[in-house]
């Protein structure tokens, strides 16, 4: 009998469960990492996703992770082979919080955005393999279920105010409590087309972003989207930064009238300190930190109460293990999370933030996003929406696996056209965060 199969059935009663697990494993070599495997995939051209496969000395017995950043996705895939792949192999993967703490230091230099996917590669998939000796989903492991399933939000927008109203009911109909409405991408409603308006007589002259016209339309946006659905619906918005410390101020006054759910990253990153301002200034609920991988970037909004959203991608912190931390954090505080779960993001991404959300009291929502169907062939056991709510497979450890077979048939690639939605300008040719 192996000895996963042994230990499923005597870790139902978790108060003798650590003595069983001793008895079961005296005398059975020390479980360790044996090979780490790294395989980059492209089922989509926005997708360059990264996932590490970690094998061990018991037969079948490996964790799945993701090293997601579609930015830097060669970065990535180089960082894990050539630096962690020779320092993890050897190691005990039991000891989850241990090997966190040293591969945090392992580059010495830490909190960025290369560095924190490894580490959250590593901690999804030593929370696989300990779910799978275990027997259990993950989020048994992290306490059990705090709620039955993950409500989402989902993604609704168009290029007019009656398109975002369609859009947005099309989703209430599927059962979604929550929408984000955007007029178009990012910035939307706050764009001066191609060559319209005073140029410079050299050089810019595509769409460009304007702060006035987009405070004057967004909020009348909202107004009609109120008029057209009603006051049931959660209304959520993502600034995406666009704005000076002034716009935000401005913008979140004027969405008063609307009450939204939460107005997400009204400030770019390095602009945190306005909101002790805006909570001055209004009650509109604060999202923030799409962006964030530093400590002491969420600290002080969550510590000061400035925020009422902690908005980070769990894969882009650190993993399931920092994100625990950052919910208890959040608990303590009175602030919700709403981890960043969408666009290029993957299966095994939204899988660590589902088991995390299952389980935590300060959970506010999660991000929809829904993976086409070659995905869900690639990757069996990928989380599934159903009316307005996130579902795992509730199989042992993160409940998904990764198809090597069907991932080689979709080599890593990284679409540099799909990566300019990042360049933003104003009329004079400038750039604007996005
Ligand atoms: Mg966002």
């Amino acid at each position: 009998m192996r000895r996963r199969d042994l230990l499923g059935g005597l870790l139902a009663a978790p108060w003798w469960a650590s003595e069983l697990y001793a008895q079961a494993t005296r005398g059975l070599p020390p479980l360790k990492i044996t090979d780490v495997k790294v395989i980059g995939v492209s089922p989509r051209p926005h997708y360059s996703w990264v996932f590490i496969k970690v094998l061990t000395n018991e037969p079948g017995l490996y964790g799945l992770g993701s090293a997601n950043n579609r930015y830097l996705a060669w970065a990535a895939k180089a960082a894990l082979e050539k630096h962690m792949r020779p320092f993890w192999i050897g190691k005990d993967p039991d000891r989850i919080e241990d090997l966190w703490q040293s591969n945090h230091v392992r580059s010495y230099w830490r909190n960025g955005p290369i560095t924190n996917v490894i580490q959250a590669a590593l901690d999804s998939a030593l929370w696989d393999i300990k779910g799978k000796r275990a027997n259990m989903p993950v989020y048994q492991l992290l306490g059990g279920k705090a709620r039955e399933a993950v409500p989402l939000y989902a993604h609704a927008g168009g290029p007019t105010f009656d398109a975002c109203v369609e859009s947005a009911r099309s989703w209430m109909e599927k059962g979604f409590r929550h929408v984000r409405v955007q007029m178009g991408g990012y910035g939307g409603g706050g764009f001066i087309p191609p060559g319209e308006g005073s140029r410079p007589e050299t050089g810019f002259s595509g769409k460009a972003f304007d702060e006035e016209t987009y405070l004057d339309t967004i909020p009348k946006l909202f107004r009609h989207l109120r008029d057209k659905l009603g006051w049931q619906v959660k209304l959520l918005h993502d600034v995406h930064e666009h704005l000076t410390g002034w716009g935000a101020l401005e913008l979140a006054k004027r969405f008063e009238p609307v009450r939204m759910f939460f107005v997400e990253d009204i400030l770019p990153p390095e602009q945190i300190d306005y909101y002790k301002q805006i909570r001055g200034l209004t009650t509109t609920p604060m999202a923030m930190g799409e962006l964030f991988t530093h400590p002491h970037e969420w600290r002080p909004l969550i510590a000061n109460r400035l925020i009422d959203f902690f908005r980070g991608r769990v894969g882009m912190i650190g993993g399931i293990t920092q994100a625990k931390k950052i919910a208890a954090l959040c608990e303590q505080f009175g602030v919700r999370t709403a981890f960043q779960e969408g666009g290029e993001n993957d299966p095994i991404n939204q899988l660590i933030a589902y088991h995390v959300d299952l389980t935590i009291p300060s959970f506010g929502i999660q991000e929809e996003n829904d993976f086409p169907e070659e995905v869900h062939e690639m990757m069996p056991g990928a989380a599934r929406i159903r009316g307005g709510y996130l579902y795992g497979s509730d199989k042992p450890g993160l409940g998904i696996d990764l198809n090597e077979q069907i991932a080689a048939k979709y080599p890593l690639v990284d679409d540099h056209r799909n990566a300019d939605w990042t360049t933003v300008r104003g009329m004079d040719g400038s750039v604007v965060r996005p």
